[in-house]
């Protein structure tokens, strides 16, 4: 029972840590949004439709979001 017990615990550690190390490696907007428990905003691409983070979005001089510089200047 006390084996359970430590294999539990191990198990939880592992994922705890695995939880930690993942934000890290992304942005900073999206570890802050991880870290309130908030789903970060999604935008839409003016060009193509594509939803992406509003943290990763492009916009152009009306405002407008895009996915990529090159939909960006496309739509210019
Ligand atoms: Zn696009």
């Amino acid at each position: 029972m006390k084996l359970l017990l430590w294999l539990v615990l191990g198990l939880a550690v592992l994922y705890i840590l695995r939880n930690k190390k993942k934000p890290a490696a992304s942005q900073p907007t999206a570890r802050a949004a991880a870290a309130t428990g908030e789903a970060e905003v999604m935008l839409r691409c003016a060009d193509c439709g594509v939803y992406l983070p509003a943290s990763e979005v492009l916009y152009d001089l009306a405002g407008k979001a895009f996915c990529s510089d090159e939909h960006r200047r496309r739509h210019a």
